[in-house]
């Protein structure tokens, strides 16, 4: 595996003074050029981390991260995947619509900072219809930039689920789930008629593979991008930072607890075992590394940054 620049890595000369700090990660799988894009950071209760520990034990973690002890900033990783003719957007940010969230909603900015227009987008992967992967595109300024012709992946379970939503077992700050309600029905209502709906498993392009796991929402899926045998596995919100030392911890936007832990201990397992690079939403940027088993739990091992 080689992480050196390629050619999502050099927009042209006229790309107006860029911001000083990195948002930005470019990377190849075999063939495959994919870049990390931040939109941002979106900053929550700690509780909805582990709904299912102690205070003391949710304390301890972050006293041992350096973080905490009340809020804690979900990082916001959006992948842009170039295989062939094809320009893949798995999933879009949270946008900068919502108040309170001033520091989320940077990815078209920064996708134009990096060369790539709105408008050269063929296909985007939802891995799920919650707010902080579907609001990005709901501003007006991605709603008029995208192609008429984009494709829009989602799974039809996670379709069918938007129709009656179970919150039944979520344990999630209020008014999140009335918020999540609506910003998933103007989604719909907006790109209904541009939705490509699959089942289990779907070819988006060449290499790129995207695989139902439910868990998160029962319609939740997750991007392989395979190419020259070398993997990537995007795994959207199967996991967060603390599922390596905690994969038994419940997360409070989890539709579905139980099958999130069962999902996430699989999709960590298998990441163990090939050495595959691994991406997650909520991991910190650039959130590119891999995975190791770590006794009972895993360990993370962030990708070494080589320019
Ligand atoms: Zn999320």
């Amino acid at each position: 595996m080689t992480m050196h620049l390629n050619t999502f890595a050099q927009p042209d000369a006229a790309t107006p003074a860029q911001e000083l700090v990195p948002s930005r990660y470019a990377l190849r799988v075999g063939e495959i050029d994919v870049l990390v894009v931040s939109d941002g950071v979106l900053p929550l209760p700690t509780e909805t981390m582990s709904t299912n520990a102690t205070p003391e034990e949710r304390a301890a973690w972050f006293k041992e991260m350096y973080l905490g002890p009340d809020m804690f900033d979900w990082a916001l990783n959006v992948l842009v995947v170039r295989s062939g003719e094809q320009i893949i957007l798995v999933d879009a940010g949270l946008g900068n619509q919502f108040p309170g969230f001033p520091r989320a909603g940077q990815f078209p900015k920064r996708l134009k900072d990096a060369g790539i227009e709105l408008s050269s987008i063929t296909d985007i992967v939802i891995t799920h219809m919650h707010m902080d992967h579907i609001g990005g595109l709901l501003t007006d300024t991605v709603k008029n930039g995208l192609s008429p012709e984009v494709r829009i992946h989602v799974t039809a379970t996670e379709v069918d689920f938007w129709k009656i939503p179970d919150f039944s077992l979520t344990e999630m700050p209020q008014p999140v789930p009335d918020v999540l309600r609506r910003t998933a029905n103007e989604f719909m209502a907006h790109y209904e008629s541009r939705l490509h709906i699959f089942e289990d498993e779907y070819q988006v392009a060449p290499g790129v593979v995207a695989k139902l796991t439910g868990g998160h929402t029962p319609g939740h899926c997750i991007v392989y991008v395979d190419s020259a045998g070398e993997r990537l596995t995007f795994a959207g919100d199967a996991l967060f930072p603390v599922a390596f030392d905690h994969p038994e911890w419940h997360n409070g936007f989890e539709h579905d607890p139980e099958e999130s832990v069962h999902v996430r201990v699989r999709l960590l397992r298998e990441a163990a075992a090939s050495g595959e690079l691994f991406v997650a939403t909520h991991l910190s940027f650039p959130s590119v590394g891999r995975v190791a088993i770590d006794g009972d739990a895993f360990r993370w091992i962030a990708g070494f940054w080589d320019y």
